[in-house]
């Protein structure tokens, strides 16, 4: 039994698939997504877009291969970057096996969607022949005839059964290394459909609240939907869509999974709103250090605290925490420094942020450190 048992998560059992050497489901941590803007045929451009994600800690990148100079240019793109490829196919089957050949790693394609059933499995060999795991689509917005003709509109029900169909397609050609996505723009509809789809398959879900809007709007209903569903123990592997840079969408994912411990990536600040109470410009800080500390990869904790009302509290359950303790005119050495929960030292305001940055540097090396030793260790004692 936990000390906290109102901070469990029970994740939803499911089978794990592979992302090229990403696992997906089961075990594994959820991982964090996003997609390309650029033109797929521009290789030099997307690479670079590609590498930007990957520095951001994108677990995987899909790419779009709507024509064959995208799935040629795919080709080349695979050989120049680290993470893997998830190719996304409409309608042409020939594109999909293109990919498969060209390296992607995942083909993200709606088998119902490619026509005759001597189609899906060539798909399916070539997906079989070169590795390549696949991810079923369902969007609210382009569901099958049939299906809006049956339910009327596109509700829970109908997105369930459109991702079971196409399931179906897969099963039939003996494949079973794939993902399933029901996406809606509407939260409540998304949240229903994925919670029906987890009842009725254990297949890795890849959760996504679509077209939700600018980094702003996005941002709020992506947390309010992925967050739901993944407190429930709902997804494997998640795409925050945001119109804006699509780096944008990698550091909202990271910080949807850091709100909910499920995953630790980079630098974690916890910081008041501020008031008058304030010993030093809180949001100014604040806003320095994320631009400052986003090279971090590392799972460092810090608090920044304006004042002593709540800057000793927090301090103590993060790596590093600064307590406001002066006015914000203040010179001197009037703000405390915690270490691992503990008051160490002061530092004036004018060197706190150099300060505060050297200090999060140093601890982060560490625990590289701690963790270099450890794995070489681990040898010695199986
Ligand atoms: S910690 Fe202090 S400065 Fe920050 S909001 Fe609370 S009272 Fe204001």
């Amino acid at each position: 039994m936990s000390v906290r048992p109102y901070r469990e998560i029970a994740r939803r059992k499911s089978r794990q698939i592979f992302v090229g050497p990403v696992p997906v489901g089961g075990d594994a941590p959820v991982t964090v997504q996003s997609m390309t803007n650029t033109i797929t045929a521009d290789v030099a451009g997307t690479v670079a877009q590609i590498r930007r994600l990957e520095e951001a800690g994108a677990d995987i990148v899909r790419v779009s291969c709507p024509d064959e100079e995208a799935t040629a240019g795919l080709k080349e793109i695979v050989k120049q970057v680290n993470v893997p490829i998830v190719a996304d196919i409409h309608f042409h089957y020939k594109r999909a096996i293109e990919a498969a050949e060209a390296g992607a790693a995942c083909l993200r394609i709606n088998p119902g969607n490619i026509g005759a059933h001597e189609r899906v499995r060539e798909v399916v060999n070539a997906a079989k022949d070169h590795g390549c795991s696949m991810r079923i689509g369902v969007n609210a917005g382009s569901l099958d005839r049939h299906l809006l003709e049956k339910y009327g509109e596109p509700n829970p029900e109908a997105m369930v059964e459109s991702a079971l169909e196409h399931a179906k397609l897969l099963e039939d050609n003996d494949f079973r290394d794939f993902k399933i996505s029901v996406k809606a723009s509407d939260v409540y509809l998304a949240i229903a459909a994925y919670e029906a789809l987890a009842e009725a398959c254990d297949y890795p879900l890849h959760l996504g609240i679509t077209e939700a809007g600018g980094t702003r709007v996005g941002t709020v209903k992506s947390s309010i939907g992925m967050g739901w569903l993944l407190k429930k123990g709902i997804g494997d592997t998640i795409r925050v869509s945001l119109s804006a840079d699509p780096v944008e969408e990698i550091k909202v994912g990271f910080d949807i999974l850091k709100s909910l411990d499920l995953r630790h990536r980079g630098v974690r600040i916890v910081a008041c709103p501020s008031c008058a109470r304030q010993g030093f410009d809180v949001i100014k800080t604040v806003e320095i250090l994320e631009e400052r500390l986003a090279h971090i990869g590392t799972p460092v904790s810090l608090s920044i605290l304006g004042c002593v009302v709540n800057g000793p509290g927090e301090a103590r359950e993060t790596d590093i925490g600064i307590t406001g303790g002066g006015t914000l005119a203040n010179e001197g050495s009037a703000n405390k420094v915690y270490i691992s929960g503990v008051p160490d030292h002061n530092v004036g305001n004018a060197e706190m942020i150099d300060h505060i940055v050297e200090l999060v540097e140093k601890k982060a090396a560490a625990i590289e450190a701690a963790k270099a030793a450890a794995e070489a260790e681990k040898p010695a004692a199986e």
